[in-house]
């Protein structure tokens, strides 16, 4: 029953229908983790998809697969609707990190999950390591296994859709910085939290850090020297994205604009934006 999720070594891919950023239509809920086990992003609403994931721990338990946690990327709905139910109904503690807990105050979090920290651990003894990469969510958490150089990506990368870094709770700056973070790594393939398995890692890290770089870079030609509001430059700077896109495209832009504002490139008044000299 277990076998036909199996990724590699201790990573097992369980995708669930989730109110999520379309195209994407599910969220991976990760079995990690072999000696010591942690289901990744519990988050599928529904009463059948939950009943199917108890029976797929049952299974893994057998097999001698021994889960002790739920374990948040990040805060996000599409990553934690099932938490409370499934941590009363499997009496299961709620792992993430610190900066995840404090936006989840319904949320009981029982272990605070800090950079470097070993979350699970495979059969052969060699851990899964937490890696802080914010960016997307101020708390998101990679998990990385250095023996099959696999990298459970959260919402970092997709490999279905794209990843939105929303200026409320996202920082373009600290994205870049996390991608390169993934990249030092030298992974050899990305689980993330939408789609299919990436492989070609350091080729989809570098693709994702030049799109960023492009779009910035679209952005900054489409400010002007003068006051201007956002939406304005959505025609110059996402011309080639479906204007269905430009509410999400806007928040993105924004992120943009944060950015060179803190590269020194751009400033902005109370709702408006202009490039400097
Ligand atoms: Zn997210």
């Amino acid at each position: 029953m277990l076998e036909t999720f199996r990724e590699s070594a201790g990573l097992w891919r369980i995708p669930l229908p989730t109110p999520t950023l379309p195209p994407a239509t599910a969220t991976n809920h990760y079995l990690v983790g072999e000696r010591q086990a942690v289901l990744v992003d519990p988050s599928a609403p529904a009463l059948a998809n939950q009943d199917k994931l108890v029976a797929l721990l049952a299974a893994a338990a057998q097999q001698g697969v021994a889960v002790t946690a739920l374990f948040l990327t990040h805060h996000h709905q599409d990553h934690m609707g099932a938490a409370a139910a499934l941590r009363a109904r499997l009496d299961l503690p709620v792992w993430a990190h610190a900066r995840t807990a404090a936006l989840l105050p319904e949320l009981a979090v029982d272990r605070l999950v800090a950079d470097g920290e070993t979350v699970a651990v495979n059969a052969d003894g060699t851990p899964w390591l937490a890696v802080h990469t914010p960016g997307h969510a101020p708390g998101h958490l990679c998990l990385w296994h250095a023996a099959t150089a696999m990298l459970v990506a959260g919402d970092m990368v997709a490999g279905e859709g794209t990843i939105l870094v929303d200026p409320r709770d996202g920082h373009m700056g600290d994205y870049l910085a996390s991608l390169d973070k993934m990249a030092h790594l030298q992974p050899r393939a990305l689980a993330p939290a939408h789609g299919q398995v990436l492989h070609e890692a350091l080729a989809v890290l570098t693709h994702y850090r030049l799109h960023r770089l492009a779009r910035e870079h679209k952005v900054l030609e489409a400010l002007p020297l003068t006051w201007t509001a956002p939406d304005a430059l959505l025609p110059t700077a996402y011309g080639d994205v479906s204007r269905l896109a430009w509410p999400i495209a806007l928040r993105s832009m924004q992120s943009h604009l944060i950015h060179l504002a803190e590269l020194g490139r751009a400033e902005r008044d109370a709702t408006r934006w202009r490039r400097l000299a």
